[in-house]
């Protein structure tokens, strides 16, 4: 088998629950050898769907899924050996941990000898040693769930499958768990496939995003080029904050174009993206990129272009960074982020001129 080859491809897969509705419209999907995948998208966007037919607990309506370039759309759960772990899928309560974890040992007659290394092994993974006679409820939520990505991880399974597995923790856990799947990831060289439908965690852990909308693949790529270069209007939205300015396109002077605002200001010099002449389009910006100035710039200054005035209405101290809500005539309300430290102090209530720089507006039909 060549390293090329991905470890699993889903070729034309379809779904349907009802034989109405494809909740899986015609996905092609491959995923990498070793990497860490994440399926991203709103609740009923169809991500749920596609990890259980990789796992083997739902078959395609229609398509292909191979594993090593080897068709196992009709290969029951427990013979594709992947490692799993499910916000609600509970552990064995009369159990202690080290017997949860090596249950997926046992039913795979491994022998009783190895057993109790390789448990310890995978308790050291998730940061439990010494716990392995304590009962499940006698661990907190984030102790168990590590638990459960031990028993996931103890048979070394290729594959690991994972299903919002940190919905059920508080913010701050939740984002400790992040980094220690990331850094476990690192270490074990495992393909993760992981379901959520929270961007921050998709982008904190990832080296690649499938965003999911009704039953597609929107986009999929490494997590800075989704930032950065959202595919479309969709993907721009769900993926981080955005600014987003209403207009018509200009006319196209080779690959840029203006935008035009209903006030009749210009921005320009932006990659004009498929528009048309005078088609209604949206322009969307990350609010870091908005620099945002309390006195008009100077005519004909450097600063001066892609200029729209606004007004402040309210200032939201963020720590880090302030948050700006501006109105801008003909506009929804724009988001600007401005890192404290800068010298300005803005009020709600002040003219604010905000100049868009034209290579990180994007346009979308
Ligand atoms: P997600 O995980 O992205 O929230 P799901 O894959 O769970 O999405 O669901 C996609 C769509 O399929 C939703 O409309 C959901 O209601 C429907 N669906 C999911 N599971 C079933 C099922 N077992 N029977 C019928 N419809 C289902
Ligand atoms: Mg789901």
């Amino acid at each position: 088998m060549s390293s090329s080859q991905p470890l699993v491809r889903f070729k034309g897969v379809q779904k349907t629950y009802d034989g109405l509705s494809l909740v899986v419209r015609s996905l092609d999907l491959d995923i990498r050898r070793g990497e860490f995948l994440s399926l991203l998208g709103p609740s009923g966007s169809g991500k749920t769907t596609c990890l259980m037919m990789l796992a083997g607990f739902e078959s395609p309506t229609a398509g292909e899924i191979l594993l090593d370039g080897a068709p196992i759309t009709r290969t029951p759960p427990h013979r594709r050996n992947f490692g799993m772990v499910f916000q609600n899928y509970a552990l064995f309560p009369h159990m202690t941990v080290s017997d949860n974890v090596a249950y997926p040992l046992t039913v795979r007659k491994v022998p009783k000898a190895d057993i109790a290394s390789r448990v310890e092994k995978a308790l050291g993974m998730v940061q439990l040693v010494g716990k392995g006679d304590r009962y499940p409820s006698q661990l907190s939520g984030g102790q168990q769930q590590r638990v459960a990505l031990a028993r996931a991880l103890v048979f070394e399974p290729q594959l690991v499958l994972m299903d919002e597995p940190l919905g059920a923790l508080d913010k701050q856990l939740r984002e400790h768990m992040q980094i220690e799947l990331k850094e476990l990831h690192r270490q074990l060289g495992v393909t993760f496939v992981y379901v959520t439908h929270d961007q921050g965690e998709a982008l904190t852990m990832s080296d690649r995003v499938a965003v999911f909308n009704d039953g597609e693949i929107q986009q999929i790529d490494a997590v800075e080029e989704l930032y950065e270069r959202p595919a479309n209007r969709f993907v721009a939205g769900f993926v981080g904050d955005n600014t987003v300015l209403a207009g018509t396109a200009g006319a196209a002077e080779g690959r840029l174009c203006e935008l035009v605002l209903p006030t009749g200001e210009r921005l320009a010099g932006i990659n004009v993206n498929g528009a048309d002449p005078g088609q209604a389009v949206v322009a969307s910006v990350r609010p870091e990129r908005i620099e945002a100035l309390l006195q008009p710039p100077a005519e004909g200054s450097e600063l001066s272009s892609n200029v729209v005035q606004a007004a402040i209405s309210d200032v939201i101290y963020f720590g880090d960074h302030l948050r700006l809500r501006c109105a801008i005539a003909g506009q929804a309300q724009a988001t600007v982020k401005v890192p404290l430290g800068s010298a300005m102090a803005p009020h709600a209530g002040q003219s604010v001129w905000l100049r868009f720089p034209s290579e990180f507006l994007r346009i979308y039909l």
